[in-house]
């Protein structure tokens, strides 16, 4: 066995070990390979960790991990500890044997675990807010474009969820008194300007904030119309603001935040949701768009997971469909968002319903390009359960 020096002094004197008594959060992690096993416990105050201990039953390289890991992570923001990863851990002890890697080093996704598990203990305590900024309708003072934003407060974090087609955003946000400059991340639903238009204009307040997209929404998008073809996909504006900025691609269903996902692309199963027959890909409007890049949110909450649909472009059935089985849950709270049903046929709104009543859905927002038809039809059937979304809302879950 090939240990360098540092993994042994490591093992020999390991840090931090240990075990802390009301522990704010506790992660555990085993590997089923080679039968380790890590439990590390964290005290926070202030959003740093102010502690960290862990028990590990294992190997000198699992030892030798969580100790170095605990180095790494002890005094540290809670945001960047999260970030920390397991082959950072591997890196700051100099390497580890070829084969050790990914059975022996799991003490970075441990302290994953324990902050996943703080974030969901103390975010009960919190509420979880949308508030519509941008939407097709509206009262009052806000102004009103084709388009959706949403402002999302959870467990103490804020993203923006799509941003509109102008700085329209940045103006109602104003209005809302919601300051977009501590926009912790940004999660875009697919390429269309509606959804990408105000980019440019958020991101040039929200310079802090992680941005989230599938790389396909940023690829060319066209709409046919009776007067001729018309480019609809992400404007100049928007492109040359993502230009050299980090970008996560969700290319996989992502973690946003503890227990706040992005769906990444959602496989189409129905045999009623197929292309409206009118999105492509190319000018010549030979290439329908399969929209790999649209994508939903979904998150845990007290009264169960809520769903955040941008157009829900690959079908709202195939969307809570993919969403139940990434979450693991048979039954869905809420889903809010547009549905994109303006010119669906009667069939497909009644089994989108069907579907929406399969999961037990509790509360339905429609938004944006839902339809006025399909909303009543909604309305109909889920009775005061479902609400049309308009700007300035504000939805307390
Ligand atoms: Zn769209
Ligand atoms: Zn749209």
């Amino acid at each position: 066995m090939q240990y360098n020096d540092k993994v042994v002094e490591h093992f020999m004197n390991p840090r931090n070990i240990g075990e802390i008594v009301n522990a704010d959060g506790v992660g555990t992690i085993g590997s089923e390979d080679c039968g380790d096993m890590i439990q590390v416990w964290i005290k926070v105050d202030k959003d740093h960790l102010a502690d960290i201990k862990y028990k590990v039953f294992g190997c000198p390289a699992a030892i030798a991990a969580c100790s170095m890991m605990t180095e790494l992570a002890k005094g540290k923001h809670l945001d960047d500890a999260y970030d920390l990863t397991d082959e950072q851990v591997a890196e700051a002890l100099g390497g580890l044997p070829e084969h050790k890697y990914h059975c022996s080093n799991l003490a970075a996704s441990a302290l994953h675990e324990a902050i996943t598990n703080y974030a969901v203990k103390s975010s009960t305590n919190k509420a979880i807010k949308i508030t519509v900024l941008v939407d097709d309708n509206g009262t009052g003072d806000l102004q009103l474009e084709h388009g959706l934003s949403f402002w999302v407060e959870y467990g103490g974090k804020r993203v923006l969820f799509d941003t509109g087609q102008s700085d329209v955003v940045v103006k109602n946000a104003e209005m809302l008194d919601i300051d977009l400059a501590v926009t912790d991340a940004i999660v875009i639903s697919h390429g269309h300007y509606d959804h990408t238009g105000g980019l440019a204009a958020v991101l040039d307040i929200a310079s802090k904030a992680k941005l989230y997209l599938h790389p396909s929404a940023i690829k060319p998008k066209f709409s046919k119309r009776d007067y001729g073809t018309e480019s609809i996909g992400m404007p100049n504006s928007a492109l040359k603001a993502i230009g050299n900025r980090k970008v996560i691609w969700t290319e996989m269903p992502t973690e946003v935040l503890p227990r706040f996902f992005v769906t990444s692309r959602i496989p189409r199963v129905t045999d009623f949701e197929s292309g409206e027959g009118y999105f492509f890909s190319d000018k010549n409007c030979r290439q329908a768009d399969k929209f790999p890049d649209d994508q939903a949110i979904f998150f845990d909450s007290p009264k169960g997971v809520v769903v955040l649909l941008g157009c829900a472009h690959s079908g709202a059935a195939n969307t809570l469909h993919y969403i139940a089985k990434l979450s693991g849950k048979p039954r869905i709270y809420a889903v809010i968002g547009g549905m994109h049903l303006l010119r669906a046929c009667p069939e497909r709104i009644e089994r989108t319903i069907d579907a929406l009543k399969q999961y037990g859905v509790q509360k339905i927002g429609a938004a944006h390009c839902t339809g006025s038809k399909p909303i009543e039809k909604f309305k109909n059937a889920f009775s005061e359960q479902c609400f049309t979304c308009s700007a300035g809302m504000q939805i307390e879950l």
